[in-house]
């Protein structure tokens, strides 16, 4: 059956989930960013889309990832990996597969923004492993190899977006995204952040650094800060700030580990919290970037909660 022309811009213009099977091929074994994780959203997910509509990525290319990273630590990770190495520093560990996940989860990104650039889609969620906003550009941390979410912002430039805006609400602060934007007026970073924990950075007079001054924005925030306060920053503070600097697309960093249930998180977001967030997200795109939003899977580490968690933020996208 043909669909009218309306309905096939409404079929054109949906939300998609992109996630892949090779995301579970990165194996943590009882370390807190493990495949469990993903298993636990894919499981509520398929409640919400079915199975066959979710959308295989490509994986990126080396010369994609170079735009963030430096040939040295791309090979560093494919030659650890395939060494059979166990970490990559402390609290990052890796596996045969890691290599090949980690380039699909920024493929993830990448295959995101395409769609939304050619009108295919209006909205995206990553369902990705290994996270990535900690990567620096020379260096893998806090379980990320790749910075997924830089990589995208620099593709979707490529590909006509003038200026992107990045925030990220993972209980962490997103150093590595921070650290790859900071001197470029173009790409708006904003965290809000457990204060205090790791990774150390993202102190509010982090503003970026010569023409980028004023497109980093950090909400250092105190442990078990909760919804009404996320919300009013947000509102009161980011909603006017991403305004005025107009962006193209918006991304998200998405981390769960600020739910209120979080075991390495300290904040006290509940699921409604997370709802209304998305909320004025979605409603910012809507309104300011002709719908576009990407968002990206980072932290989250309680399994009994993060798959309903997940699936609120992604209800509020679908709309
Ligand atoms: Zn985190």
């Amino acid at each position: 059956m043909l669909l009218s022309p309306k309905k096939a811009i409404i079929a054109l213009m949906a939300f998609v989930y992109i996630t892949s099977p090779l995301f579970l091929e990165h194996i943590t074994g009882d370390h807190p960013e493990n495949r469990q994780r993903l298993e636990v959203i894919n499981r509520e997910v398929e409640k919400l889309i079915p199975r066959s509509k979710w959308i295989e990525p490509r994986a990126a290319t080396t010369k994609e990832i170079s735009a963030i990273h430096t040939p040295k630590h791309i090979e560093l990770i494919r030659s650890s990996c395939e060494a059979g190495a166990a970490y990559l520093d402390l609290d990052t560990p890796i596996s045969p597969k890691s290599y090949l996940s980690a380039v699909k989860a920024v493929g993830a990104g990448c295959t995101a923004v395409e769609m939304l650039q050619n009108g295919e889609a209006e909205k995206a969620f990553c369902a990705v492993r290994p996270p990535g906003h900690h990567a620096e550009s020379d260096r893998a941390m806090g379980f990320c190899l790749f910075n997924n979410i830089a990589v995208s912002a620099k593709h979707a430039q490529r590909l006509g977006a003038k200026r992107v805006a990045i925030v990220d609400f993972d209980v962490h602060h997103g150093n590595g995204t921070q650290h790859s934007f900071e001197s470029d007026p173009t790409i708006l970073f904003a965290s809000f952040h457990h204060w205090g924990i790791y990774p150390g950075t993202g102190s509010a007079d982090e503003k970026g650094l010569g023409e980028g001054e004023g497109a980093t924005i950090n909400y250092p925030l105190a442990g078990m800060t909760g919804d009404a306060e996320y919300l009013s920053i947000m509102e009161e503070s980011l909603l006017p700030k991403l305004k005025s600097f107009k962006p193209d697309i918006l991304l998200i960093s998405a981390g769960f580990d600020t739910h209120e249930s979080d075991p390495l998180g300290g904040m006290g977001l509940t699921d409604n919290g997370f709802r209304e967030m998305t909320k004025m997200l979605k409603h910012f795109a809507d309104n300011h970037c002709e719908g576009k939003l990407v968002s990206f899977l980072e932290g989250g580490y309680n399994l009994q909660t993060l798959g309903a968690t997940v699936a609120v933020h992604i209800k509020e996208l679908i709309g």
